[in-house]
């Protein structure tokens, strides 16, 4: 039977020992950091593909310099802890790795300093998070600021933001939501990031638009580049834009590559998955799978020794 273990403290324990107190800073005032990293079950290899899980290492590396926290671990040793707690919790099905840096001191006071910090994974299964194609609607809900909190760092407390924007859109009947940043361009999802294919052309927002670096972003553009031969623009875009485009798709490492096939009740294209995105799904698929050997590198493979 497969049991979770997390990385609590500094030491590999059972996930139901992982426990934090009541006054426990993070707690209080969302003051953390964190990572979403999925481990792509491959039956025939009998193996977890944990997808780019270095740069998410990197990526909670840089959201803790931005807030100033500070690492107990770097994150070399992060993925080496990473792979041996899916080794050990044994599930031969998807997951996905928290890996988060947060303020564990259990003192009461808003802010960054002179408060101690701690660095904690754990996992758990994890199945599709978004329908096969997603409805989605502009949020009432603006995108945060880079001048509030910047959405450039994965902040616990930001989730908020997230979180109101899919609760809205759910509420009204949709799968996503999409929000726009403060100067009303399109921003991102409340856990994905968008792209639009317009004339055969991929546009996604800037990195200045308010939106967190995706690492499933990066690696669909480098998939469009290498293997279909299209170059990825980043501008600025409007919502009426996503109206009138031909394909819109999300991607994260929770939606994986999502098509987009109805914004705010108007049909994208025909309202089918279009082609360019249903090329560039089946090859990120492949890929994160480790069924392509151009992207291996992107993937680390951890056996699961299970009794067949
Ligand atoms: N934007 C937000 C707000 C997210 O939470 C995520 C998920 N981490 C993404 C975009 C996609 O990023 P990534 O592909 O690195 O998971």
């Amino acid at each position: 039977m497969p049991t979770p273990y997390a990385y609590f403290k500094g030491a590999i324990v059972p996930l139901s020992e992982a426990k934090i107190g009541v006054m426990t800073h993070a707690f209080n005032y969302g003051t953390a950091v964190f990572e979403g990293i999925r481990g792509n079950w491959n039956e025939e290899a009998g193996a977890s593909y944990l997808f780019r899980v270095r740069e998410h290492m990197d990526r909670i590396a840089q959201s803790a310099k931005i807030l100033g926290l500070e690492m107990r671990d770097t994150p070399e040793r992060l993925c080496e802890l990473a792979a041996e707690l899916v080794e050990r919790s044994g599930y031969t099905e998807d997951i996905y790795l928290r890996p988060m840096v947060y303020l564990s001191g259990e003192v009461l006071g808003v802010r960054l300093h002179n408060v101690e910090s701690d660095t904690l994974i754990f996992l758990s299964p994890f199945p599709a998070y978004l329908p096969e194609t997603a409805r989605v609607h502009t949020s009432t809900w603006r995108r945060v600021d880079d001048t509030g909190i910047p959405p450039r760092a994965k902040v616990t407390g930001i989730y908020v933001n997230s979180a109101l924007a899919k609760t809205e859109a759910q509420a009204n009947g949709f799968d996503e939501a999409i929000m726009l940043n403060a100067n009303g361009h399109v921003s991102e999802g409340s856990g994905e990031n968008v792209f639009m294919i317009r004339n055969g052309r991929i546009i996604m927002p800037t990195p200045a638009d308010n939106v967190l670096e995706g690492i499933t972003a990066r690696s669909v553009v480098e998939i469009a580049q290498k293997e279909l031969g299209i170059e990825a623009v980043e501008r600025e875009i409007d919502r009426t834009e996503l109206y009138i485009a031909d394909e819109v798709f999300l991607t994260g490492t929770a939606a994986h590559l999502t098509p987009v096939v109805e914004v705010d009740r108007r049909k994208v294209g025909d309202g089918k998955i279009g082609p360019v995105t249903q090329k560039l799904s089946a090859l990120f698929y492949d890929a994160i799978k480790g069924k392509n050997e151009r992207y291996s590198h992107w993937c680390t493979p951890v056996r699961i020794p299970v009794a067949r």
